[in-house]
């Protein structure tokens, strides 16, 4: 039977591949997002533009704290199944206005699970973030490492994850929440390294690396995290169950850069900057339990991941150069 499914941020980096996974896969998809303005409209339009013309996808403009407006969403799609990506991301501007983080990754989250509650959904996967564990020496466990969030950001992930552990003891509520490793691919973030370094390297601007270039991160490709995310979606799991989504291999930021300086066979110039408020010296993810429970395999190496990110965005320069 045809599913629908509800996505929360589905403009976004992760949500637009998710959504163009759906409804690929013949599920009705229904988009909800307010096009929030921590990075350019028209990198979101463009984003969902292709799934939407598939005819199987709707697409909502609306903001999660608006808790009427979601709601009649939800009286109208009538989903099967949720996955509440919607959030302020990114952990150094958590810092200047935390305010905001607090509203749309805790309140937001609440107005979610309400909604969920009341129109008795299936599952809700929720969107957490490594960041929740702080900085982990070994590979983070999601039942055994304590979580010690650096920044507002993290804190208002393990907050939504308190809420949708409550929700789902308290009503029964299915609830899979997944905590991404630093996703990257086609239409990542502009504020995320492998973006923000690509730009930087094109145009010939010097790029800052924070601390010494040693810090580690666990990187995960964007086809990997749609899988688990498709994987969490599909698994018969009731109550409230946590899994970590990344590859368990992280890379040090320097070597990050060589990889992205051969993908666009061009040289950085670099500088080195003292380290950023609630950057992590190392993430990594123990995905032990991800693979036993969900049969997630992350099947693209770092390396191979930087390069197919490379490639994309050389094609999109020649598409934009070929359409002028
Ligand atoms: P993104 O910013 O590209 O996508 C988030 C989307 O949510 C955007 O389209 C935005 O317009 C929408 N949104 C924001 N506030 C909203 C609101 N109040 N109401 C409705 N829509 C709203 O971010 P992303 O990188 O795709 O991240 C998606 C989710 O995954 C987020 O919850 C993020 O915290 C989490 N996450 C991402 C990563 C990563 O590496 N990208 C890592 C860990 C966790």
């Amino acid at each position: 039977m045809t599913n629908t499914v509800l996505v929360t941020g589905g403009s976004g980096f992760i949500g637009s591949h998710l959504v163009e996974r759906l409804a690929q896969q013949g599920d009705r998809v229904a988009v909800y997002d307010n096009f929030d303005p921590y990075y350019d409209r028209e990198i979101k339009q463009a984003n969902i533009g292709p799934s939407l013309a598939m005819g199987n996808v709707r697409l909502a403009e609306g903001d999660i704290l608006d808790r009427d407006k979601l709601f009649a969403v939800f009286e109208a799609a009538r989903p099967a199944k949720v996955v509440h990506l919607a959030a302020r991301a990114g952990v150094r501007p958590s810092f200047e206005n935390p305010q905001s983080y607090v509203d749309t990754n805790v309140t937001g989250t609440l107005n979610v699970l309400l909604a969920c509650r009341k129109y008795a959904i299936e599952r809700l996967v929720f969107a957490s973030s490594s960041s929740v564990y702080g900085s982990a020496s070994a590979a983070a466990q999601e039942n055994v490492t304590p979580l010690r969030p650096l920044s507002p950001y993290g804190a208002s992930k393990v907050a939504g994850e308190a809420l949708c552990s409550a929700f789902s003891r308290r009503s029964g509520l299915a609830v899979t929440a997944l905590r991404f490793f630093t996703v990257f691919g086609p239409r990542q973030r502009p504020d995320m390294a492998v973006n923000r370094f690509t730009r930087m390297i094109m145009s010939g601007e010097t790029v800052p690396v924070y601390g010494d270039g040693t810090s580690r991160r666990d990187y995960t490709y964007i086809s990997d995290t749609i899988a688990g995310i498709v994987a969490a979606l599909d698994a018969d799991l009731p109550g409230f169950n946590v899994f970590n989504l990344g590859r368990g291999q992280p890379i040090m930021l320097r070597d990050l850069l060589k990889l992205i300086e051969f993908g666009l066979d061009r040289h950085a110039r670099l500088r080195f900057v003292e380290d950023q408020q609630g950057d992590p010296q190392q993430t990594c993810a123990d995905i032990t339990r991800a693979h036993a429970v969900l049969g997630y395999e992350p099947r693209v190496s770092t390396q191979n991941g930087v390069i197919r990110y490379t490639e994309w965005y050389l094609e999109q320069g020649r598409e934009r150069v070929g359409s002028r």
